[in-house]
Order: structure tokens, then sequence, then C-alpha cells
């Protein structure tokens, strides 16, 4: 069954009416205002000016400790779980780009290494 209130356009509501009831859960006394009072909250836990000020982590060191705060601002409510969530997976990426940044740089000193050596190599053997 279709809700039997009308909207404030006048029209009539397209919303179906809750089971037992000629409304639907906007029109239902005491639903609008409950559904609102939950949304102003998830608000006021997104608020950025609820959070402690923090710069961008570059190094392991430094997203240690912004997960550390995070852990701290989840548990007081103060950012919701799931910017928590994707905080941590960005994190998870954050980390791999650390380590594949630190293997490219222990590769190049090795070839660079072995590059050295070889060209120590064919000078030796020239002098020979
Ligand atoms: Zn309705």
């Amino acid at each position: 069954m279709r809700c039997q209130a009308q909207t404030k356009a006048a029209a009539r509501c397209s919303r179906p009416a809750l089971r037992g009831s000629k409304r639907c859960v906007m029109h239902t006394e005491g639903r609008a205002r409950e559904i609102g009072r939950k949304g102003g909250l998830r608000r006021r836990v997104f608020n950025p000016e609820n959070l402690s000020p923090l710069e961008t982590p570059r190094t392991a060191e430094d997203l240690t400790i912004f997960v550390a705060m995070t852990m701290t601002e989840v548990r007081l409510a103060r950012i919701d779980p799931r910017i928590a969530n994707a905080l941590s997976q960005l994190g998870g990426i954050f980390l791999r780009g650390l380590e594949l940044g630190e293997l490219a740089k222990r590769v190049a000193t090795l070839e660079a290494n072995r590059r050295g050596e070889e060209g120590n190599e064919n000078e030796s053997s020239k002098q020979d």
C-alpha cells in the first residue's frame, strides 16, 4: 500500500506505507526526527574540526603514528569507523609503495656495484 500522506509540494507521497500503517517511515510521527537526528550524529562524527591536526605521513614511522592517532579517534567516536577502514586500506597501499621504493633503491645500488666490479675486471684483464 502507498503512503496516504501529502508531501510539501501537495502531491501524494510515493513511498510504501509501513506494515499495519497508512503512512510511510518518513510520515510516521517521530520517525523523520529520529532519522534526522541520526544524520546529525553522523555529520558530527564526520566533522574534521574534531580531528587532531596531522602532517601527511611520509615514512613508515609517520604512518605508525597516524594509525595510532586514528585508533584513538575511532574509540573517541571522532571519526567514523568506515573512514578508518578506508584509511587502513590506503595505509596498506602506502606501505607497499614504500617497500617497492626501498627495493628499487637496493636493486639500483646492487646494479651500480656490479657495473663497477665488471669495469674493474675489464681494466685488470687489459693490464695482464
Ligand atoms: Zn509518506
